[in-house]
Formats: C-alpha cells, structure tokens, sequence
C-alpha cells in the first residue's frame, strides 16, 4: 500500500489540522488522541512516512527505527505512567481494524486497562 501524504496524520505533522501536542523530537511527534480510550490516550507517530508498523518495521533506517522506540518510552516517561503501568498497541491493517496510514503507537493510562484483548 502507498504512503498517503493527504492522511490526517500526515496533515498534523505539517501543521495543517492542529492537535493537542505533548512531545517532538527528530523522530517522533506525539498528540493526545481525539476520542480518547483511557485517562492517558497519546499517539506517537514517527516523522516518517511510514503506512504502517510492517511498512516501519521492514524499512525505517536503524536511526529512525531506535529514535521512534526512544520516543515511545519517553512519553510514556513524560506523562508520568510508567510506574502505574501502560499499555502500547499497534494496529496494522484489516484484522486490527486501523484507521489512519501514518504508522502510530498508541500509550493507554491512567486505570486498570482489562484483559489485552475486546473479547
Ligand atoms: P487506529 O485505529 O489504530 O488507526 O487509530 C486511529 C486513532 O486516531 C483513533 O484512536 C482516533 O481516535 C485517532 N484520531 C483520528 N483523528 C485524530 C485527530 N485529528 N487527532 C487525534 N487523534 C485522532
């Protein structure tokens, strides 16, 4: 699948729709998600133009792929859940039912977040 450059994400990336910012660096950016699913809801997408976590994962440079996976431990640091506890999750393609092309992490917090799986 094709990089979508018009995808919402890609539109916060380059400042065209705004967003509830909490984090930037030279890999990562990362926002508050819109519908939030827990108290701590923040997206982590690289800056990148990844479709998604097979795309990222089969061709971000090394630097691109260590700098991201820094970020994802840093917000979760930065919103202060690591000692509570936090979820990451993933969604690639169909099965996972992913919305946006933009390759994102997801950081879930803030209550006891259940089993891993909607049964
Ligand atoms: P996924 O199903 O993994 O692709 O998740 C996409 C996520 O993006 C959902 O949790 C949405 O609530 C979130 N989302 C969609 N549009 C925006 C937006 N403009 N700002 C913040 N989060 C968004």
């Amino acid at each position: 699948m094709a990089y979508d450059s018009e995808n919402i994400f890609a539109k916060i990336l380059r400042g065209e729709i705004p967003c509830n910012k909490v984090f930037e660096d030279d890999f990562a950016f990362a926002f508050h998600d819109i519908n939030p699913q827990a108290p701590t809801h923040v997206l982590v997408i690289p800056k990148g133009a990844y479709v998604s976590m097979d795309d990222f994962s089969a061709n971000a440079p090394e630097k691109e792929a260590a700098g991201f996976w820094r970020a994802v431990g840093s917000v979760a640091r930065e919103q202060g859940v690591t000692g509570a506890g936090y979820r990451i999750l993933a969604n690639h393609g169909r099965d996972a039912n992913q919305e946006v092309p933009h390759f994102h992490v997801h950081i879930f917090a803030g209550r006891n977040l259940g089993p891993m799986l909607a049964r």
